[in-house]
């Protein structure tokens, strides 16, 4: 790896096979719209179990293009978790409707189905759950509720490719379901992502979303040897090109064998902190599995987290916090959103840390990531 003596928090692997898949792209006559976008889709939908996968620029325009085919607009309120990174609830604003922040677990930073239930009102359409580091939420309660109150339930698992709940694969639990390829997530793209879901009529709307609204696309028109085209609603350039998503299969390939490693480094995290009363890895549900896309730790009350993050810095280990509640960002707080409305986000954020967490770490950096936790844990203590 080419980032010296530094451990990152995440990294990418990229091999002789990713780098001759896009060569190959280079050299044919489709870098865009040809046909790696439907084999990228198909081998996603292959691996997940879902039928339709539609690849977009990247995860942000997936979960944009998932709440315009849900009919997300002006007056309509979406229920995301406070703890997730910006693009949840951003995607409900590019819509013109309001996102409403739901509390997380404290031990897991998952959506809390109770709070969810607590901020539903006349106007509430849909809930975007987060399978916040990779752990899939309580999808039983939060189906339930969605159909209770008749919502549209969309799963953003842009940390969860690969994840489980209940014997079932992320992409496959509801009716929409969000996945990111950029680099620190478990494959890449470069930049990308998808939509996956059962039904074809959603399906459909997002491929014209991706597209400008229009009906058909260049390759499509060349092959009915005709001009025309509609533009039936207003979409965006979202598409994703040829040259990303064969990329993209050819990582697709090794998905398996990196998940199998991001679980044994997250249980050697585990064993290594086992007994510790000041680092307390974040609780994993039984009969689930997690895709780690991140190792995270809460450390004790009484411990300085931020200087914790410094001592770590300065030792060269790319430690991170994910995330701050997404309201107390200067954009919500000019829009009216307040702090206290999640207090268990807003308690757990400050003692929160995430760890090294990807396929080329070593076993003995991971040791030496938690020999110098317990050393910055006991000067910060
Ligand atoms: C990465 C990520 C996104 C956005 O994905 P991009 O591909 O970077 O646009 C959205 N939600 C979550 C939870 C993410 O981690």
């Amino acid at each position: 790896m080419s980032v010296n003596s530094i451990i990152p928090y995440g990294h990418q692997v990229i091999d002789e096979n990713d780098i001759a898949a896009v060569v190959s792209v280079l050299r044919s006559d489709w870098l865009t719209t040809g046909p790696k976008i439907g084999e990228f889709e198909e081998a996603v939908c292959h691996f997940t179990g879902a039928a339709f996968g539609v690849a977009l620029s990247s995860g942000t325009a997936a979960l944009h293009a998932a709440m315009f085919a849900v009919g997300i607009g002006p007056g309509d309120e979406v229920i995301v978790p406070a703890i997730t990174f910006v693009a949840t609830a951003n995607c409900v604003v590019y819509q013109g409707a309001t996102p409403v922040f739901a509390d997380v677990l404290p031990d897991t930073l998952l959506i809390d189905p109770d709070d969810v239930r607590r901020k539903i009102t006349s106007r509430t359409k849909a809930v975007i759950a987060v399978d916040y580091g990779g752990q899939p939420c309580d999808y039983d309660q939060l189906q339930e509720i969605s159909n209770k109150h008749d919502l549209r339930l969309v799963s953003d698992s842009c940390h969860a490719l690969g994840a489980e709940y209940n014997g079932r694969k992320t992409g496959t639990i509801v009716d929409l379901t969000v996945f990111s390829f950029h680099p620190v997530k478990h494959i890449t793209t470069g930049e990308g992502g998808m939509v996956v879901t059962d039904d074809p009529e959603l399906a459909e709307k997002m491929r014209r979303f991706r597209n400008h609204g229009i009906n058909t696309d260049h390759r499509c028109r060349e092959m009915l040897a005709t001009f025309h085209y509609d533009m039936e609603e207003l979409g965006y350039n979202y598409r994703i090109s040829d040259i990303q998503c064969a990329l993209g299969i050819s990582q697709l390939n090794k998905l398996a064998s990196w998940l199998e490693r991001r679980r044994q480094i997250a249980g050697l995290y585990d064993s290594l902190f086992a007994g510790s009363e000041d680092i307390m890895p974040l609780r994993q549900i039984a009969g689930n599995q997690h895709a780690f896309h991140l190792y995270v730790v809460r450390l004790a009350d009484k411990i300085d987290r931020d200087q914790v993050f410094q001592i770590m810095r300065q030792n060269n280990i790319g430690v991170n916090v994910h995330y701050q509640p997404v309201y107390l960002h200067s954009f919500y707080s000019r829009r009216g959103y307040e702090a206290g409305q999640c207090p268990a986000a807003e308690e757990v954020y400050d003692h929160i840390l995430s760890l090294p967490e990807f396929v080329g770490l070593s076993d003995r950096q991971v040791k030496q990531v938690a020999v110098s936790l317990n050393e910055a844990v006991r000067q910060a203590g």
